[in-house]
């Protein structure tokens, strides 16, 4: 099969690879959409540290099932899935506390989070545990429904973890794809205002088409002065969904008193000044989200199939696998959101 090997930091090539054996409770499946991470930039960029070369990359994945190992029970030939990045046991005390993210035994399918890392998906087949499957409804595109995951960490982070309620006054800051699909959520929630900060205007203008009320760009105004020119009482909920350590800063700014936070977007080492006395009297209600389990994956794709989310406003590319490095070179470009990859 063909498949896009990572071989080493920045060297990426497009080559026959053997295609895997299903055997056990492992799917072989047919990729047909795979969206590019941020993630999957950093392995590429060498930012990443839990990369073994060669790798192949790619997490965010829908296809059809090509072959089945013999213990798969729920799934058949040709069935048209989607695809959890997360391998997990199901026995562990993680996984049976609910946090598949956590397992002790698990793996990653081609991204990060986790120790283990499986092969993934920016290839012509991959191998799936079956417990990672989802049944794809028919009126989810393959390219949108690649889209689950990521859209199912936006999901968890904002309801499950932060609890947004209808009527409340949400600040993102980040309108990159994650904030972007939380802006889309936070719509059909009932968010009452939803402020969308970032740094790039071809950004803001976009995410105005998934919901956001109103944009500030923080590198033209006082990001807290302009938020609480918009919502005088400040924000209910801020969801950081950018990345960079000054968002993570501006997060806490711009809290009032019992103003809840999420931090969603950091990834990377480095520390931050808090002012644990301020937090006391604020009252500030701390979170933090990454990755997926099976629940939010199920909400996520009731979210696309009810027609209450369309996941695939945020493709704004696509190209096919032999086209992988100009997907990587666009991930540094700013008139970018979602890259698909059509293996
Ligand atoms: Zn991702
Ligand atoms: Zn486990």
């Amino acid at each position: 099969m063909k498949a896009a090997v990572l071989e080493a930091v920045k060297n990426l090539v497009v080559k026959e690879v053997p295609t895997p054996k299903a055997t056990g409770n492992m799917a072989l499946i047919h990729v047909k959409s795979c969206g590019i991470c941020l993630t999957d930039y950093k392995a590429y960029s060498g930012d990443r540290t839990n990369v073994k070369f060669p790798a192949i990359c790619g997490h965010e994945f829908a296809g059809i099932i090509e072959k089945l190992g013999e213990n798969v029970r729920f799934f058949k030939h040709g069935d048209e899935v989607i695809c959890a990045p997360v391998a997990n046991c199901g026995v562990c005390s993680e996984c049976r506390k609910g946090f598949a993210q956590y397992c002790k035994q698990g793996a990653v399918i081609g991204g990060d989070g986790m120790k283990n890392v499986l092969d993934g998906a920016f290839a012509e087949y991959t191998l799936v545990p079956e417990n990672a499957l989802f049944k794809k409804p028919k009126n989810i595109t393959f390219d949108a429904a690649a889209l689950t995951e990521p859209l199912a960490g936006s999901y968890k982070g904002l309801i499950e973890y932060s609890q947004l309620r209808v009527t409340e006054d949400l600040v993102i800051i980040g309108a990159g794809s994650m904030g972007l699909l939380a802006a889309m959520i936070a719509q059909r929630a009932g968010a009452n205002t939803i402020i969308m900060i970032d740094v790039s205007d071809w950004r803001l203008a976009y995410s105005k088409k998934c919901g956001a009320t109103h944009l500030v760009n923080s590198t033209k105004v006082d990001a807290k002065k302009a938020v609480y020119d918009i919502i005088p009482d400040g924000p209910d909920l801020v969801f950081e969904a950018a990345g960079p350590l000054p968002a993570a800063q501006l997060m806490f700014d711009l809290c009032r008193r019992g103003t809840r936070v999420n931090e969603f977007g950091v990834t990377t080492e480095g520390t931050i000044q808090v002012s644990p006395a301020n937090i006391h009297w604020m009252e500030t209600r701390m979170d933090a989200s990454f990755s997926v389990y099976p629940r939010v994956m199920q909400q996520s794709i009731k979210l696309q199939e009810k027609g209450f989310v369309d996941a695939g406003k945020i493709i704004t590319h696509r190209l096919p696998l032999e086209k992988i490095q100009e997907g990587m070179d666009l991930m540094k470009k700013e008139e970018r959101v979602k890259v698909i990859i059509n293996p």
